[in-house]
Parts: structure tokens; C-alpha cells; sequence
């Protein structure tokens, strides 16, 4: 084929617009005349790499260039008989809405694609493509659309080479603070739609420098590219690794939670990871190494105009607290959250120890009838600390409940419960306990095949145990739930709602759920003789209850007058002070005998 030889490219079949003489470009300097100029720009159609396509208003091929056509046009297909507006691809990339714009009166409208030959059962390598479109006018109106589709693959990746420089650090790959401060803006920004706290960590290695001194830059810079992979292969995915400097390196670890105690404790056991992580020594040129880090630590935001200059700067500061304590340690900006963080570490730490230990204990409160005498009781769980003596359950069942150890306390506390039922009963005994479930424990699948195996295994009886939950336990699937309480109702078991008239006390639960018996909650019994609110309420509780026929247990009576206001209302069980503080199983199981 001849240089302007256009008889074997697909031009020739159409009206070529640019033969118009409008088109011409016969304003060109030199002396080459029409024809020359008309063939030329032939040639330089059919030569040029870009696929071009130009369509009518109609949207019919008009011209096509053999880029074009060795791009899209199959060999067994003619561009004319081919509707491109009805192509996949077309249709994928909203051709025709640009097409539309253009025919409109637009200048010039782009579409950018990335093509993955894979995806169309081809081979090669994946490209970027721009296809833009501008409008050819004759007279008034847009006459044509003139289609061209550049391969910019090479431009992308220059730029994504150039995003990596300026985004990342060239020695781990890890993020850098430009990136990392973008990010804190972008959470900032989020973090103002929907509230909550997120945690900004500052890790610096301690002595870095003495070994980077003495053994050479090169193998400093392996030592923190290993430090760097460790740290990132022990984060959660939505957490950003950055480093900040030579050897500093910050955590952004995003939260969905707003509670500050219990961020601190995620924050706690997420900086312990990564210091159990360190000690295991780095292999650098067949020599060893042990790395220590000291860690600032902040929430974000604090105020309401927080930036990520001043989260940095906070982070920094408790940085250097911990530094100057002496390093390989944590310090919090904000030293009450971190007392609070770290008390809550150390409580869930040991926590797991002591029941394995065998230190937690099991008390028994008494529950009376009107006659004063005993008819049931509660199971209240303590723990016998080591150092710290008896402590009460508010000191460590709300961490429990943080995670999974409430159910390691649940279980305990129930076989417990089980093993003195049983154990009574064979000593002709009749004993009736309830136990307090944590939803969590009670959510797990397998929970009710766990109580049926228990209650085989240690021979109690399941009409003589309770389970005390509270409304915490029906937000989420209340399906399951309900199903759930049915099998352990059918086994025998009977169910409490707790603390009754300090959550939504919907009466639909109790409608819908097997429930036995309502505890009205201390803060209720205490003032109803005062409090004509507290009074209207307990007297409103009765009256539901009855009309349920629900069995009830007022909660926390302290004194006769509490008492003589709730028997002078209806029957209830009596729980408390009055008759009898928690204490241990074996003495409240001997005064029962009683
Ligand atoms: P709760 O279930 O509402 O338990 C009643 C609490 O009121 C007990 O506190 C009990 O000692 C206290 N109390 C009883 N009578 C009186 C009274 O006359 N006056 C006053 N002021 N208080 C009285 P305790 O034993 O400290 O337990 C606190 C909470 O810890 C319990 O509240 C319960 O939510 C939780 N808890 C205790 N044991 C367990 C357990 O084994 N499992 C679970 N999941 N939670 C438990
Ligand atoms: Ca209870
Ligand atoms: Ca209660």
C-alpha cells in the first residue's frame, strides 16, 4: 500500500468530511496544492495511532481510520454495517451520553476506560484508554461527532510512579505523613458525619540510632524495612502503617465506637501486639536483633475543630512521655484515659489467669418469701484477687463483657450453680438458683447444646434454674433469640428479666417472650416509700405483672418500710440487705436448710 493510498483502508467506502472544503486546511504555508494537501491528510488519518470514529448525527458510521478498525472491527465484519452505539463496551462507558452532549453543543467530552484483554478471553497486557469526542459543525448545528481513542497507559503509570514518590516512602513502601495526614482528614471529615473516636499511635524505637551508628545505614535500613513488614502484617486492613521519619512510624486505627475506656483497651491490647511482635529478634546479615518502641498515644478528634496537625502533635507529646520514662513503653495524651486503659488491660489480662486459677468465687444472695422464709437465690460471681482481695463484680464484669471471657465467667458461674443444685438435691435439698446471663454468652450458637450437655453432666434438675437476662439481650436477632429461650424453656429452665424499669421495658417483650418473672430494679423499691414517681412505677409493674402472671422480685430492699410498701401491694420475693447480703455458697446453702 502506497503512502497515500487509501483504496485498502476502510475510508474510502464513505463520504470523507474532511474532502469538504471547509475542512482543507488550504490556508497552510508553502506552495503544495489541494489535491497534495487532501491526500496528505489522508495519509496522516490512516497512519495515526489514535482510533478514530466519526459518526453522524444519527449516529451512523460515517469514517473510520484503520487504528480504529484494526481496534474494534472484527476481520469477518464491515465498520458500516456495524452499530457501535449498540457495543458492550460503548454501553458500559456511557458513550452515548457523551456522544449525545457533544451533538448538543459541547466542545469536547472524555471518557476514560481501562481495558483487561482477560475479560474478553484475549491475552495481553491490561491498558488505559481516553476516548474523547469533538464535534464537527456545518453552518449552525453540530454536523458530526468525531470519536478518538488514545492508549494512555504509559501516561498513567508515570503518574501513578509519581503519586508513589510523593505518597510513599521509597525505602518501606509504607505510606508517608503526607498520605497519612491525608488520610487523618479524610477520617476527620468522616468522623463529623458519623461520631465516633478514632486512635492515632506514634511508634519510635528506642536506641535506633546507636545501632544505626555503629553498624551502618545499610543495615539500619534493613532493620526498619523488617520492623516496618512486621508491623503491617500484624494491623487490621482498615488500619494505616505510616512512617513518619527515619525510625518513627505512625497507626491510624479507625473505630466505630465513641467509648473512650473501651477504645483505650482495644488500643492497649493492639499496642501489646505489636510489642510481643518486636521482641521476637530481627534476622538482619545473619545477626540478631531485639527492638524495643516507645508509643504515643491519641484519640481523634478531641474538640470539634481537631486537624491532624494538632492529633500529631498530641500523639508526640505523650510520644516524648514515654520516652522520657524511659522508653519501651505506652503513654496516652490524655493520662486519665490512659490509667483507665491500662487498669482495664491489666484487670482482662488476669482475668483470663484467674479462672483458670480457680479464683473467682461464687456467692449466693437469699430471695424471701412474705413469711421471710427462703425460696431461692442469686448466684453473684466475685473474684478473690491475689493481691487486691475480694473484689466486687462491677470491677471486672463490664471488661469481661468486652469479650469473649464472659462467657469463660458465664460458664463457670453456671456449672457452678449446677453442681450445688445437683449436689442439694442428692442431699434432699431443694434449692432454686438464678444465674445472670450476658447476652453475648447467651448469642453464641452453640449455647443451648452447652447448658443441655451441662445440665446432663452434673444432674441438675432444669426447673429449679433461672436465667436472669436483661433488654440488652433483644437488640439484633430476635428471632433466634426467641427460639433459643424457647428450647431451654422446654427443657425446664425459667427466664428473669433484669433490672425491670431502667431499660425501654417494652411490654411487647414480655408479650413475646417466655418470661417467668420480673426483677423490679433496686433504684425503684429504694425510693417508691418517697418518691411518688418510683411508687406510681413499682405500683405499675405489679399490676403488668399480675395480669401477665408474672412472677416478681423486688430488687435492693433495704429496710421494713421498703418492704412493708411492697407487701402491702401484692406478693413478691424479697431480695437484699433486709435478709441478707451475697455471700459464700456453702453458708448461704446452710442457712437454707434452716
Ligand atoms: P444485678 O444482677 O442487678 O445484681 C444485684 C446487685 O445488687 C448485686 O451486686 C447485689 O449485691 C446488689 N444488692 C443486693 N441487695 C442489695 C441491697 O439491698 N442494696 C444494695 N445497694 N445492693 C444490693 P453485685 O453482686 O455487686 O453485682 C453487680 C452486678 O454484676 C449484678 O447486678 C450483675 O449485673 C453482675 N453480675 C454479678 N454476677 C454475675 C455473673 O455471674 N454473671 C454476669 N454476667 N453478671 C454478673
Ligand atoms: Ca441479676
Ligand atoms: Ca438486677
Amino acid at each position: 500500500m502506497s503512502e497515500y493510498d487509501t483504496s485498502n483502508s476502510f475510508t474510502s467506502a464513505y463520504d470523507n468530511p474532511r474532502e469538504d472544503k471547509d475542512c482543507n486546511v488550504n490556508d497552510t504555508p508553502g506552495s503544495t496544492d489541494s489535491t497534495e494537501l487532501s491526500s496528505l491528510s489522508t495519509a496522516v488519518f490512516d497512519y495515526i495511532p489514535q482510533a478514530i470514529l466519526v459518526l453522524d448525527r444519527s449516529g451512523s458510521t460515517v469514517l473510520v481510520n484503520p487504528a480504529f478498525k484494526k481496534r474494534w472491527v472484527p476481520e469477518d465484519k464491515s465498520a458500516s454495517t456495524m452499530s457501535f452505539m449498540d457495543m458492550d463496551i460503548v454501553k458500559r462507558l456511557g458513550i452515548r451520553d457523551v456522544f449525545m452532549s457533544v451533538l448538543e453543543g459541547a466542545i469536547c467530552e472524555q471518557q476514560e476506560f481501562t481495558y483487561n484483554p482477560a475479560e474478553e478471553g484475549k491475552t495481553g497486557p491490561i491498558k488505559v484508554y481516553r476516548v474523547s469526542a469533538y464535534p464537527i459543525r456545518t453552518s449552525q448545528e453540530v454536523s458530526h461527532v468525531v470519536f478518538l481513542e488514545e492508549d494512555i497507559t504509559r501516561e498513567r503509570e508515570a503518574e501513578d510512579k509519581a503519586y508513589r514518590l510523593s505518597f510513599y516512602d521509597v525505602l518501606t513502601g509504607l505510606p508517608n505523613r503526607s498520605l497519612l495526614l491525608d488520610r487523618l482528614s479524610q477520617r476527620l471529615a468522616f468522623i463529623q458525619r458519623y461520631p465516633r473516636k478514632d486512635v492515632l499511635v506514634l511508634l519510635n524505637l528506642d536506641r535506633f540510632k546507636v545501632i544505626n551508628d555503629a553498624r551502618g545505614n545499610q543495615l539500619g535500613d534493613s532493620l526498619l524495612t523488617a520492623v516496618a513488614t512486621r508491623l503491617q502484617s500484624i494491623m487490621r486492613e482498615a488500619d494505616t502503617v505510616a512512617r513518619m521519619s527515619a525510625d518513627e512510624f505512625a497507626l491510624l486505627l479507625p473505630s466505630d465506637d465513641s467509648n473512650s475506656e473501651q477504645i483505650g483497651l482495644t488500643t492497649m491490647i493492639i499496642t501489646e501486639r505489636i510489642r510481643d511482635a518486636l521482641r521476637s529478634p530481627f534476622l538482619i546479615e545473619d545477626e540478631s536483633f531485639v527492638v524495643t518502641a516507645s508509643f504515643g498515644v491519641t484519640l481523634l478528634p478531641i474538640t470539634d475543630d481537631d486537624t491532624p496537625q494538632l492529633a500529631l502533635k498530641r500523639a508526640d507529646t505523650a510520644l516524648h512521655r514515654a520516652k522520657d520514662a524511659g522508653g519501651n513503653q505506652y503513654a496516652f495524651f490524655d493520662p486519665e484515659m490512659g490509667e483507665t486503659a491500662s487498669e482495664n488491660y491489666r484487670v482482662e489480662r488476669e482475668l483470663a489467669d484467674a479462672i483458670r486459677d480457680g479464683q473467682l468465687r461464687l456467692f449466693l444472695q437469699p430471695q424471701v418469701d412474705s413469711a421471710g422464709s427462703i425460696v431461692a437465690a442469686e448466684a453473684l460471681v466475685r473474684w478473690e484477687h491475689p493481691s487486691r482481695g475480694l473484689l466486687s463484680p462491677a470491677a471486672f464484669i463490664p471488661i469481661a463483657e468486652q469479650s469473649d471471657l464472659i462467657i469463660e465467667v458465664g460458664k463457670w458461674v453456671l456449672t457452678q450453680a449446677c453442681g450445688i443444685i445437683a449436689g442439694c438435691d442428692k442431699a434432699g435439698q431443694m434449692v432454686h438458683i438464678s444465674v445472670n446471663m450476658s447476652p453475648r454468652h447467651f448469642r453464641k450458637t452453640n449455647f443451648t447444646l452447652w447448658v443441655k450437655n451441662l445440665l446432663e453432666r452434673s444432674g441438675a434438675k432444669p426447673n429449679r434454674l433461672t436465667l436472669e437476662i436483661t433488654e440488652g439481650l433483644f437488640i439484633g436477632d430476635m428471632a433466634d433469640i426467641v427460639a433459643k429461650m424457647n428450647e431451654l424453656v422446654d427443657l425446664g429452665i425459667s427466664f428473669s428479666l433484669d433490672d425491670f424499669g431502667t431499660g425501654y421495658s417494652s411490654l411487647a417483650y414480655l408479650k413475646r417472650l417466655p418470661i417467668h418473672e420480673l426483677k423490679i430494679d433496686k433504684s425503684f423499691v429504694q425510693d417508691a416509700p418517697t418518691d411518688t414517681n418510683d411508687a406510681a412505677l413499682v405500683e405499675a409493674i405489679l399490676a403488668v405483672a399480675s395480669l401477665l402472671k408474672l412472677r416478681v422480685v423486688a430488687e435492693g430492699v433495704e429496710t421494713h418500710l421498703q418492704a412493708e410498701f411492697l407487701n402491702a401491694r401484692a406478693h413478691v420475693l424479697h431480695q437484699g440487705y433486709l435478709y441478707g447480703k451475697p455471700e459464700s455458697a456453702e453458708k448461704i446453702i446452710e442457712r437454707w436448710k434452716m
